[in-house]
């Protein structure tokens, strides 16, 4: 992609058609995830910024979607189905919520449309018709496989050298795939076994290939060649291959005009993983007493081709940054003025710059540094934050996290000058400022405020 996002042409001038991969519901998402998901929301926004209506669309993959990420192993909904004695639509719906409400959280914005796997398999039904029709499909005793060979240009995305290949160590090897990149289109249901989930097809009963839903929910919405599709980088070499592979065997057209990827978020140098063991959730950073929109800022110190090591300590970095940046976004008052014409244009730079983030958080801090007027700097920063997303328009004094002991001392100052003893009163400010705040006295209370 020309990394200069605002130079970007939709193929529609009104209208940017942008598909995401969404999550397979088996388990909660982890905050690696969501690394994903932050970054398509500032991709969104940016792109809203820069003056384009979006089009979003989010599947939610609800079968197909197998243990071993390849065509081996067992349903991960209908395996966390039987783990947890529920019907493989009771997981997928409470985890679903549970996603949605994750976005809620991190203040991602909702895709226009969502679409579920399992409500689109006459549509993965008749790509494969189409595949079939077109000589790119066969059958094995276990299901229908595309041909990967009868394409003249498989593996384009990843630069995959195919000469050689073998199919991956994790995988079990299927004897009657005709080549090792092949993938499933249809799997048949076991024969000792009755799936939740399985339906008829022209072949026999079974369930899609999990590549095939994003091919065909996003030819569905948003036509058979789109301006952009998002993924982690984990999906260039197999899922989003075998995406194009069949989207454009089937069409004859390109299928995506713009890829972006992001890098993982790591921990303890590894990828953060569901199958390392060593995740964390959403829900776990609240435990610990992290506001997830701090999660959502400490994403904006990294740009998302680089790889990011999540620490508890860096996370905390990023949180006193935040309550800094909130102290300092709530003195300038609640009057709003005009945004400052050369600032935006510097913020426009930094954030079309391939979504630079860092870049555009150091214009903001320069905002402040400014001597524009306090009601300008306000508004410059509420349109900044339409990108950032971290809703600095609904902080309240409230909500700037004052540590306890330093709440007790402010009251007792408070106390020693209802009760006119100055020098005491005078001592604590001192143990006040000394600890990191500033006091502003009022008639009849005081404002803290961290210092810088
Ligand atoms: P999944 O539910 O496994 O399909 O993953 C959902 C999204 O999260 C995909 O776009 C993955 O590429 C992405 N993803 C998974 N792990 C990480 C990670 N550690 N860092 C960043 N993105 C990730
Ligand atoms: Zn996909």
């Amino acid at each position: 992609m020309s990394r200069k996002i605002e130079e970007f042409k939709p193929q529609n001038p009104d209208e940017v058609s942008f598909y995401t991969c969404g999550p397979t519901v088996y388990d909660y998402a982890h905050i690696g995830n969501y690394r994903a998901y932050i970054f398509n929301d500032i991709l969104k926004r940016t792109l809203r910024f820069d003056g384009f209506n979006v089009l979003h669309i989010m599947n939610i993959t609800d079968v197909g979607h197998l243990t071993s990420d390849s065509d081996e192993g067992e349903d991960k909904i209908e395996k966390s189905a039987r783990l947890e004695s529920k019907s493989a639509a009771e997981i997928a719906d409470h985890y679903t919520e549970a996603f949605k409400s994750d976005l809620k959280k991190l203040n991602i914005i909702e895709p226009k449309i969502w679409c579920k796997a399992t409500d689109h398999i006459k549509e993965q039904l008749d790509l494969i018709k189409v595949l079939e029709k077109k000589g790119f499909t066969y059958q094995t005793s276990d299901g229908i496989y595309f041909d990967t060979s009868k394409t003249k240009d498989y593996g384009k995305l990843a630069k995959l050298n195919l000469e050689g290949q073998e199919e991956g160590a994790r995988v079990e090897k299927n004897p009657e795939k005709k080549n090792p990149s092949d993938f499933a289109l249809w799997k048949f249901s076991p024969k000792d076994q009755k799936r939740q989930m399985e339906w008829e097809s022209p072949w026999g009963i079974g369930f899609p290939g999990w590549h095939l839903e994003c091919s065909a929910m996003s030819m569905k919405y948003l036509g058979e060649t789109i301006d952009i599709h998002t993924g982690g980088i984990d999906h260039v070499p197999v899922h989003h291959t075998n995406e194009i592979a069949q989207s454009e065997a089937a069409t004859g057209k390109q299928f995506v005009r713009f890829w972006a990827h992001n890098e993982f978020l790591l921990m303890n140098s590894g990828k953060m993983a569901k199958s390392e063991g060593g995740f964390i959730t959403v829900e776990e950073l609240e435990k610990k007493g992290f506001d997830p929109i701090v999660y959502r800022f400490f994403n904006l110190s990294s740009h998302y081709r680089s790889k990011l090591n999540f620490t508890w300590e860096a996370l905390q970095g990023a949180k006193n940054s935040w309550e800094k940046l909130k102290g300092k976004f709530l003195d300038l008052g609640q009057q709003n003025g005009t945004p400052d014409e050369a600032f935006i244009e510097k913020f426009k730079t930094a954030i079309n710059n391939d979504l630079s983030m860092p870049q555009a958080l150091v214009v903001m801090w320069d905002v402040f540094k400014s001597n524009i007027n306090d009601f300008d700097k306000r508004a410059t920063l509420l349109e900044f934050d339409k990108v950032f997303g971290l809703g600095l328009g609904n902080v309240d004094e409230d909500e700037v996290e004052v540590p306890e002991e330093i709440k007790k001392l402010v009251a007792e100052r408070d106390k020693a000058r209802v009760n006119k003893n100055w020098e005491k009163s005078d001592e604590l400010r001192k143990e006040i400022e000394k600890a990191g705040w500033l006091l502003e006295d009022t008639a009849d209370t005081s404002r803290l405020r961290k210092k810088d």
